[in-house]
This record gives structure tokens, C-alpha cells and sequence, in this order.
């Protein structure tokens, strides 16, 4: 098989696996956005899954990506933003970024206010380990009323990434108690972003919305990091 079958024939495969997840969880494969992580990967690779259908990937390191995007912006593309952020760069992610999945600081919050609608996810750490990002569950509140009172920002819901060592089903289904609990301050904040290349069914049964998948689609990374 040449790289391009092997690349269709992938995406297909996590298609169908999603799909078969979401009808696991009597949801609709439609609700969901499958975002397809393209850290490491050239740009070259980016422009062959859009040939394939895809219009929502994602990066995690600023210098990387809007290179990326620049030499794309010929293409239809929703960037999401997944990495760790600096308020220094904030304003420059938003030139090319449709969503932040990151946002987990207050001064990251107040850096990214913007004229235009920008969707964020408040991400939250299931470590217990604060050097790790995301905030505890007991900081989603505050965070999120600012996100609601800082101009150009679409609060969208929460992001986790399900820690190594524990039961993803499990971390996930913590990720949903949280999500329920921002609903109350936030009623429109129903995304989930949640699930990778190994946990994404996991993570669709917890009701996860959109889902950050990397490898599973692109082979291994070029170089690890
Ligand atoms: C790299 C990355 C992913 C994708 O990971 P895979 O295991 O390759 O699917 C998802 N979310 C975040 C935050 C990442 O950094």
C-alpha cells in the first residue's frame, strides 16, 4: 500500500471506530468533531487529509503551527490550538486559531480577549500533579465566569487528557461530572473535548464531543516529543 492508502485507510478505520462508539453510547456519530492532531507532521501531510475530507486539526506548539497554517491558507481549516499556552504568544495564536482547547490560566484568559469569537475550552488537569496543565476541578468555575465576561471568547465546555495509570472510563466519567457542573453557571458550555488515539471510545461514552486523535490517523510521529 502506498502512504496515501495507508493514511485514507486509517482515517477510515477511526471513522468507523468512532462511529461504532457513538452508536455504543446511543449518540449521534454527526455530534461529534473529530479532530485530526498533525504535531510533527509536515504541512505536506495536512494538505493530503484535507484531500480526504478532513477540516479540523490540531497543534500543539505556536511556532509550528502557524507556520503551518500560513502555508496553507489556501485550504478551509479549523486550527485548534491543544498545547500548552504562554500569554505572550496568546494573541498570535488567535490570528490563525478557530479554537484554544488549553486555556487553563487566568492571565492566558485575559491575553486572548479579541474582537472576534474565538472558542475555548477550559482545560482541566486530572493529575492531581500542578505541574501538568489544566486546573482542578475546583478552579473550572472562576475560570470559566471569566472566560464569560472576557469580550471575543466562545466558553465551549471543558478538555482533559485522561492521566497515565488510571482507568480512562473512569477519568472520563470525572470529566463529565465536571462538564454537568459548568452547565449550571454556563448552560451553552457543552463540549467535551476529550479521547486520543487510545481512549477516544472511552471517552465518547463518557459523551465527549471532540475528540484530539493523532497517531491513529497519521502513523508515527516523524519525532517524538
Ligand atoms: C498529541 C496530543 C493528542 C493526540 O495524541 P495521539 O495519542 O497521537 O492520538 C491529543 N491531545 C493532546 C493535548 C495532544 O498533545
Amino acid at each position: 500500500m502506498s502512504a496515501d492508502a495507508r493514511l485514507s485507510a486509517r482515517l477510515t478505520a477511526v471513522d468507523t471506530a468512532i462511529a461504532d462508539a457513538a452508536r455504543e453510547a446511543g449518540r449521534d456519530p454527526g455530534e461529534l468533531t473529530r479532530i485530526v492532531v498533525t504535531k510533527f507532521h509536515p504541512a505536506s501531510l495536512v494538505r493530503e487529509l484535507v484531500g480526504l475530507g478532513v477540516r479540523d486539526v490540531g497543534e500543539n506548539r505556536h511556532q509550528e503551527a502557524t507556520s503551518k497554517a500560513s502555508e496553507l491558507s489556501d485550504l478551509e481549516l479549523s486550527w485548534h490550538f491543544i498545547g500548552q499556552l504562554q500569554s505572550n504568544k496568546a494573541k498570535a495564536v488567535r490570528r490563525y486559531a478557530s479554537a484554544v482547547h488549553s486555556v487553563d490560566r487566568s492571565s492566558v484568559v485575559s491575553a486572548l480577549a479579541g474582537e472576534t469569537p474565538l472558542d475555548v475550552f477550559v482545560e482541566l488537569n486530572l493529575t492531581g500533579d500542578p505541574g501538568r496543565g489544566g486546573v482542578a476541578v475546583d478552579e473550572l468555575e472562576p475560570l470559566a465566569n471569566q472566560v464569560l465576561s472576557t469580550p471575543g471568547l466562545v466558553l465551549r465546555g471543558v478538555m482533559a487528557v485522561a492521566p497515565l495509570g488510571e482507568d480512562a472510563r473512569r477519568a472520563f466519567g470525572r470529566v463529565r461530572a465536571a462538564s454537568e457542573s459548568l452547565r449550571r453557571i454556563a448552560p451553552a458550555a457543552t463540549a467535551i473535548s476529550a479521547g486520543m488515539s487510545g481512549d477516544f471510545r472511552e471517552a465518547i461514552l463518557e459523551g465527549a464531543t471532540h475528540l484530539r486523535i493523532g497517531t491513529a490517523i497519521t502513523g508515527k510521529r516523524p519525532d517524538a516529543g
